[in-house]
């Protein structure tokens, strides 16, 4: 299963994709998780994006491909993955369509998870981050609900100023990748509102539909 998860901030995609990845058996590459790893480790990459990730603006497709471009050459992606936030923009999911064409394995879908704009804002401002493993925690949580780790933190661009801009980038940006993909007769789309195994279900069940 070669599978794109597209839709905005907030919609669960990150929670989505750690169940979906498992019950495929194929590796779950967050670009927000790898972005993340290199600005703690203080690597070069990392430094590069900083500026870019605290506005809740897109990396340069340049960085952001080649490091995509990297981790799909990977032996565990040789048999498929799941791809949790990238592509984000036309330029990316042209990329992808080529790096697909090249190494001659088609694209299976394009999840999108639909959420109401309201809903959004409400649950990334209310949302905490695990330190150790990256899972979302509410803002109530003592620990991590994925690992039991206490240290949970608000993401810099969970902040209030940063999320609108982020939303604003989605609709600008990424919403178009949308269209891109009905096009391409790739898209899937479920309501991301409800339990977290509920949309799981349904997940599956509209890609065991489509594929
Ligand atoms: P996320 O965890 O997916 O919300 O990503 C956090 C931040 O990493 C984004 O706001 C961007 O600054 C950067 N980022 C992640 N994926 C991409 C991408 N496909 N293109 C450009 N920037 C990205």
């Amino acid at each position: 299963m070669r599978l794109v998860l597209v839709g905005p901030p907030g919609a669960g995609k990150g929670t989505q994709a750690k169940f979906l990845a498992e019950h495929f058996a194929i590796p779950h590459i967050s670009t927000g998780d790898i972005f993340r790893a290199n600005l703690k480790a203080g690597t070069d990459l990392g430094n590069q994006a900083k500026a870019f990730m605290e506005r809740g603006e897109l990396v340069p497709d340049d960085l952001t491909n080649a490091m995509v471009r990297d981790r799909l050459n990977d032996s565990d992606a040789a048999n498929g993955f799941l791809l949790d936030g990238w592509p984000r923009n036309v330029n990316q999911a042209e990329v992808l369509r080529q790096i697909m064409t090249e190494k001659k394995t088609p694209l299976n879908a394009a999840l999108e998870f639909s959420l109401a704009n309201e809903i959004i804002i409400e649950r990334l401002s209310s949302r905490l981050t695990c330190r150790a493993c990256g899972a979302p925690a509410e803002a109530k949580a003592t620990k991590c609900p994925a690992c039991a780790a206490t240290d949970l933190y608000q993401r810099e661009d969970d902040k209030p100023e940063v999320i609108a801009r982020r939303l604003a980038v989605y609709e600008e940006q990424t919403a178009p990748i949308i269209s891109f993909y009905k096009n391409e007769g790739l898209l899937v789309t479920i309501p991301a509102n409800g339990s977290v195994a509920e949309i799981t279900k349904q997940a599956i069940s509209a890609l065991d539909t489509a594929k």
